[in-house]
């Protein structure tokens, strides 16, 4: 090599170099995560990991702490506190330089690139609104102001506490209906692993009370063979599974409601109304389809309708389900989108992931369900690869694994 091309290359090499150390430490931005719940606390940690601390992060949340539905059925059971179940944002800000704030977001101005927060503008590079589900009471207005008597408990926090109380107050003998909503709503085991739990504290501490499933749905919408199976096993007598069961009329102050078949009146009542995507993105135009869901491109969960605005979580439309799982697992492909289009990069053309969900049955066994899917060009959707695999029962040793999910995803979300 000449003298000339050695310096000639050194000093390349030292120019891209200085390039590089340069872009190491620019600043590609800022990303403001709304909805610090299982998708938008998971992408934000992401999005600072993946772009090495080069992409300023604000999550924004309306509660101060993070509060797991995953497990929330067992505080009913009385295996869990909701304590056990309630964490801080601190690891996500000490670890990872995510700057929590709280506050409720009002508005979002795409065209100007800022949201409303507490009634103050946050201006951003790129969105991640992950809000998560809000309720329809359009067809029983009496309930929307009926959750002191009726709670859905459908967000972890004060209902399922309220929940839990009304199921100590119970007399043995009581009746305690749950009300299960059509498809699509967030979690579709997660009704049936109620009444397992509740049925576990009664046939424990008020063995001749009852307890009384409605559900809208013709069948079982999850592992429903598993779930029939542990009802007559685990409890003969004491669940009555009814199907089809659309609610017709609720009656808040006798706790009575009505479908189809039945007139049932309850000790307690737990209505999970039907659902939609949370109501920021109602307001805000994310939700276009049906005025219920938001459509998303799945390869960088971009918004179909705001530029720049990025949707996960059980918010998006999609036939997947609804599930902390799949809200962690879509936050880490967009966070990678994300970091890779603020870099200038093309996204992961075919992203891939797995939904695991674990139910319990009782105090100690569990079983679960798995699912592969990947991105689909074609139909631009995600499709389940292959069918999904199932327990072949409930067990203790899956009990023992639902934990240690529960100790992993939390770690992945907030830690
Ligand atoms: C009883 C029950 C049991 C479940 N069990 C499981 C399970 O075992 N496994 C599993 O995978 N999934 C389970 N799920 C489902 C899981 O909880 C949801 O799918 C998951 O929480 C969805 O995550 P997300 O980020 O979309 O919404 P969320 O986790 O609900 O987060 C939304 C966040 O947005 C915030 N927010 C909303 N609007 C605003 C606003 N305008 N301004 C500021 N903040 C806002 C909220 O405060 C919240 O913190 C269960 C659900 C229930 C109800």
């Amino acid at each position: 090599m000449q003298r000339r091309d050695f310096l000639a290359l050194a000093l390349a090499g030292s120019v891209m170099e200085t390039v590089f150390a340069k872009n190491r430490h620019a600043r590609l931005g800022r990303v403001v995560v709304v909805g610090a719940g299982y998708g938008g606390a998971t992408a934000a940690r992401y999005v600072r990991m993946l772009s090495g601390g080069r992409i300023e992060v604000i999550l924004v949340d309306q509660n101060a702490n993070f509060i797991s539905c995953p497990v929330s059925n067992r505080v009913l059971g009385g295996q869990r506190t909701l304590e056990q179940l309630t964490f801080g944002y601190d690891a996500l800000q000490r670890q990872h330089g995510v700057k929590f704030m709280r506050g409720s977001v009002t508005a979002v101005d795409a065209d100007k690139s800022r949201i409303v927060v507490a009634g103050k503008p946050l201006s951003y590079d790129r969105l991640i609104v992950a809000p998560g589900i809000d309720f329809i009471y359009d067809d029983f207005p009496a309930l929307a102001g009926a959750q002191e008597q009726i709670p859905h408990a459908w967000k972890a926090g004060p209902q399922t506490r309220n929940l839990q109380r009304q199921l100590l107050a119970m007399p043995d003998g009581g009746v305690f209906t749950i009300v299960v909503p059509p498809q699509p709503y967030r979690c579709p085991p997660a009704p049936y692993e109620r009444a397992c739990q509740v049925a576990f504290y009664l046939k424990t501490h008020k063995p001749r009370s009852k307890l009384i499933v409605l559900d809208a749905n013709p069948v079982m919408t999850s592992k429903r063979a598993l779930f029939e199976q542990a009802f007559r096993a685990l409890y003969p007598g004491l669940i009555e599974y009814v199907p089809g069961s659309e609610l017709q009329q609720v009656d808040v102050a006798t706790r009575t409601v009505k479908t189809a078949f039945d007139t049932v009146k309850s000790t307690v009542l737990n209505i999970i109304p039907p659902q939609r995507a949370g109501k920021l993105a109602q307001d805000c135009g994310l939700a276009n389809v049906e005025r219920r869901w938001c459509e998303v491109d799945f390869v960088s969960y971009a918004s179909s309708v705001l530029p720049h605005v990025h949707v996960i979580g059980d918010a998006i439309d999609s036939s997947l389900p609804k599930s902390a799982h799949m809200a962690n697992a879509q936050a880490k492909i967009c966070a990678r989108a994300v970091v890779d289009l603020m870099l200038g990069q093309a996204p992961d053309p075919a992203p891939a992931y797995a939904n695991t969900c674990y139910s319990f049955v009782d105090d100690r066994q569990a079983m679960h369900i798995s699912t592969l899917y990947r991105y689909d060009a074609a139909k631009e959707s995600m499709q389940a690869v292959g069918a999904s695999k199932l327990s072949d029962h409930a067990s203790v040793e899956e009990g023992v694994d639902a934990d240690a999910w529960a100790r992993h995803i939390w770690d992945d979300v907030l830690a």
